[in-house]
């Protein structure tokens, strides 16, 4: 067949194909891997140097040639799908939307997540410890050993005799002060476990502890700071009143009471008219603690502290049972948009 022949019953295959499926085939029987143009380029190899390069400027011609009118035709055939389309389909514009329901964060992550980003802001790492946890983590390196009456206090799930749910957050701290040396500034967060539930307990909770690991800590220091962060989450000039206490890991401990957010000290329902609401636990790291990680307790103190969210999250939005924040009530949970 001449190259002649070849083109024109291209080009009026092009022509003729009416829709790209078509137009594809046209492509495939002359570029295909058994395709007739292709079948030329083939053949090229066979002629001496002289002939290969004037018949392969030849072929070219009619390669290029195909080829644009290939693109060509498909250009107009795209263009023509479009406008069939626009033409045939329409939006009915007045048809009403589907709703979809934007979801909230949980008050308790909230709450979290407003703890967080106060005590990141001054310097503290934010930690996320393990919830499974070893006797070791949880009890022995903060100075409850075993036997220790102090052990009662935690209504601990046990899986055998070394493993538990961790009760509190404090086996964070150990974690962190293995691995790193002082300074430490860190905050440890997330679930805790204690088998007990009622209308202010629940066997699952959340607690946000801290750990500040330096030379001269002091327990004015940890004044400074309780005070601080109080005031800045409830956005009020609240007083703290500190209470001497006992927990096992700290030496000396304190209770701290707020004055109560719903009355301002007034007396009221929640704060059983005392006029004060008790939110946390602290205390100087005991020496014990410091040497269970082989932290020299004569160069260096720490303080340390724990509360916990959902008390928070109650007292900031005024929740009355605790239990509501795990119902997964709607009507509840999207009130804290
Ligand atoms: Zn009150």
């Amino acid at each position: 067949m001449s190259l002649e022949t070849i083109l024109h019953s291209a080009l009026d295959a092009i022509t003729k194909a009416e829709n790209l499926q078509a137009l594809d085939e046209v492509r495939v029987t002359y570029f295909g891997k058994k395709g007739q143009i292709s079948g030329l380029m083939a053949e090229l190899g066979k002629l001496d140097p002289d002939a290969r390069k004037a018949r392969g400027a030849e072929i070219n011609k009619v390669r290029t040639a195909v080829m644009s009118a290939l693109e060509a035709k498909k250009n107009a055939l795209e263009e023509a799908e479009l406008n069939r389309q626009l033409m045939t389909e329409t939006v009915d514009v007045t048809q009403a939307g589907r709703n979809s329901d934007v979801g909230t964060l949980h008050p308790i992550t909230r709450t979290m997540m407003r703890i967080h980003e106060f005590f990141a802001s001054v310097g503290f790492d934010i930690v996320e410890g393990p919830e499974i946890e070893s006797d070791f983590y949880n009890f022995e390196a903060l100075n409850i050993p075993e036997h220790h009456p102090a052990r009662a206090m935690f209504d601990t799930f046990y899986f055998d005799e070394h493993m538990l749910l961790r009760t509190h957050t404090s086996n964070t701290q150990i974690h962190v002060m293995q691995e790193e040396k002082p300074p430490i500034q860190m905050i440890g967060y997330g679930r805790v476990y204690r088998s007990d539930s009622d209308v202010t307990h629940s066997p699952m909770f959340h607690q946000v502890e801290g750990l500040v690991v330096n030379k001269n800590v002091t327990f004015a220091n940890l004044k400074g700071i309780l005070t601080e962060f109080m005031q800045q989450f409830f956005e009020k000039d609240l007083k703290l009143r500190f209470r001497p206490s006992f927990f096992p890991f700290t030496e000396p401990s304190a209770e701290v009471d707020i004055e109560c957010v719903i009355c301002s000290g007034d007396g009221c329902r929640v704060c059983k008219n005392t006029g004060w609401l008790e939110v946390l636990g602290c205390g100087m790291v005991h020496p014990n603690v410091l040497k269970s990680v082989n932290i020299d307790p004569e160069e260096f103190q720490g303080y340390a502290f724990g509360m916990g969210v959902e008390r928070l999250a109650m007292l900031r939005y005024s929740v009355n049972d605790l239990r509501l924040f795990y119902e997964n009530d709607m009507n509840f949970l999207t009130q804290f948009r």
